[in-house]
């Protein structure tokens, strides 16, 4: 069966506390929407957002976790306090940390396996960059990633795939629909017999998604969702990207 949609927003280093009036205006215009809907504000935010949430259909989560429990690792979070914090998913190994933070696909998979024992949704970021497209390299590219940054023990229930080319992020530019079509198929095959139930694995693509590109981007074969940047910080956006899903 495929596995229910899901629009994910990335507010990344965006947002304050007088930005969660955009949570009610999303939750008033969407009140059931036809798909999972989850929003990863700044970790700050987290607690509060959840609590302006209340009993709405929206989850929260992180954007980054360590890969250990506790200690002495200044300015980081562990998994558990997401999860104590209101969060049921966290974003790794997104392309600005691994270009920002030298995050390696192991490390990824250390923070991945840290999330799956938290409790979280770990949403694994992968994509090209445009010299390795270039140069041909996309599917040799991304089957790495996925190789080195799923953690053992990875399933349909605990981790998300988010295809997100790293030239079309915030640039406005999307991959045509074959391109797209071509990499979500070697993500679902490259899948199967590493993760239980790999057919119901939902595999995002993120990268300028936008209300005028949504419905395109959704009827690909298996796109499973949206990871969306700049287009979920406000309801007026967000709201019709849930609604094409
Ligand atoms: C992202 O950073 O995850 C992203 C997809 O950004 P944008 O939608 O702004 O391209």
């Amino acid at each position: 069966m495929a596995p229910r949609k899901l629009a994910a927003g990335n507010w990344k280093m965006n947002g304050d506390l007088a930005a969660l009036a955009e949570i009610d205006a999303l939750v008033a215009a969407h009140p059931t929407p036809g798909c999972d809907v989850l929003i990863c504000p700044p970790a700050v935010l987290i607690h509060p957002m959840k609590a302006r949430i209340g009993r709405a259909a929206i989850a929260v989560g992180g954007q980054d976790c360590h890969a250990r429990t506790s200690g002495a690792h200044t300015g980081d979070i562990a998994a558990a306090q997401l999860r104590d914090a209101g969060a049921t998913h966290v974003i790794l190994g997104h392309s600005e940390r691994r270009a920002d933070h030298g995050e390696t696909d192991a490390a990824v998979a250390a923070k991945a396996a840290a999330a799956h024992a938290a409790g979280l949704v770990a949403i694994i970021c992968v994509g090209e960059t445009e010299a390795q497209r270039d140069a041909g390299r996309t599917l040799t590219v991304i089957a790495a990633q996925l190789d080195g940054s799923i953690p053992e023990g990875a399933t349909a229930s605990n981790t998300v795939i988010a295809y997100e080319p790293v030239w079309a992020i915030g640039t406005g530019r999307t991959p045509t629909g074959d391109q797209i079509a071509e990499v979500h198929a070697l993500m679902r095959e490259r899948l199967t017999g590493k993760v239980a139930d790999a057919a119901g694995v939902r595999l995002l693509y993120g990268g300028s998604v936008k209300p005028g590109n949504a419905a395109e981007i959704f009827a690909i074969p298996h796109v499973d969702g949206a990871l969306v940047g700049g287009a979920s910080l406000k309801a007026v956006d967000f709201g019709p990207i849930i609604a094409a899903l």
